[in-house]
């Protein structure tokens, strides 16, 4: 069973926020694009797993874990009786090759090896296992969800390590006679006492370089027609709220700006003063928490996740949304 949900991760939302505020350059294109690539790589390998089932095994994605002075990001572990098995999920395509323990696409040398870093990922947890009282054998598996991905070795090893598409349905059937009793749930209580959190970025983006305003949530157009309690979209004709708005901008300001506090005032900067800065206050108390430093209030989102606050927000609002699909 699946621990925890897999979110987008903060760099895929940050690149999201970004591109609806800047022109990409290409550089943030590829990083865009290899994001979201990575996430649906990531959602398909859960949603082959739910086909298979997975009732007799706990797993835990989409984790951090500080283990012996160093921080380590896990896309998915997974816990039985008597052992862990780490899969490190890559959704790539095209022709790869290992040869004299380097990867290779169309015949030029790739400057990450998965496997490298998944026998480093997988070492973490063999350490955490010795440095506990518990008895567990530590595996691991590159998986390479996507159907247009051909890989070639010499080297039996690398096979043995790597799941292909082909082969992922036989895979989590594999695990069909497992099960999970009490020394299961010691070793997910050991890893969960080594989770921490992202490690803190710091802002890449300076606020005058980015389009400020609000934009269609359906179009993202900056042509908005204020109402008394909505805008409307002059390109799409989409309704929203002020609140949709706000709300919205709240969590592009999150993304964007990762180690600088949300002021009022920085986001009716943000937000070009496109609403009266009274009802700003009250949408930051309401959807907020506010932390009082020095002469500053800094504001931080209850909610982790903008799509969940605004199914929340659309079922209590008295100003409906409207989004036109044309
Ligand atoms: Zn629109």
């Amino acid at each position: 069973m699946f621990l925890n949900s897999r979110e987008k991760p903060i760099e895929l939302l940050y690149y999201i926020a970004l591109s609806k505020r800047k022109e990409l350059t290409n550089n943030e294109k590829y990083q865009l694009s290899n994001l979201e690539k990575g996430f649906e790589g990531e959602s398909l390998y859960d949603e082959i797993f739910d086909f298979i089932g997975h009732d007799n095994l706990y797993i835990i994605r989409d984790l951090y874990l500080h283990i012996n002075n160093s921080v380590t990001q896990y896309d998915s572990i997974i816990v039985m009786d008597n052992r862990i098995v780490v899969n490190e999920v890559k959704n790539l395509t095209g022709d790869y090759r290992y040869d004299n323990n380097s990867w290779y696409k169309n015949n030029r040398q790739m400057e990450s090896d998965p496997f490298i870093q998944l026998n480093r990922a997988k070492n973490k947890i063999v350490s955490l296992g010795n440095k506990s009282s518990l008895d567990f054998y530590t595996d691991s598996k590159v998986i390479f969800p996507n159907d247009d991905f051909n890989f070639t070795s010499d080297n039996e090893k690398m096979h043995n390590q790597a799941v292909m598409r082909t082969q992922l349905k036989n895979y989590f059937r594999s695990f069909r006679n497992e099960t999970i009793g009490d020394n299961a749930k010691n070793i997910v209580q050991l890893i969960k006492n080594s989770i921490t959190s992202k490690p803190d970025t710091a802002d890449f983006i300076n606020i005058s370089e980015l389009k400020h305003g609000l934009y269609c949530g359906h179009c993202s157009s900056f042509n908005l027609l204020k109402g008394k309690f909505q805008f409307k979209c002059s390109d799409c004709g989409s309704i929203e709220s002020y609140e949709t708005h706000l709300v919205r901008a709240m969590f592009d300001y999150k993304y964007l700006f990762p180690s600088h506090p949300m002021t009022r005032l920085s986001l009716l900067q943000l937000i070009d003063y496109k609403i009266n800065k009274n009802t700003v206050f009250c949408a930051l108390k309401k959807h907020c928490y506010s932390v009082k430093k020095g002469n500053s209030t800094y504001y931080t989102l209850k909610y982790s996740n903008f799509n969940q606050q605004l199914s929340v927000i659309r079922s209590t609002q008295r100003y409906k949304d409207k989004i036109i699909h044309s």
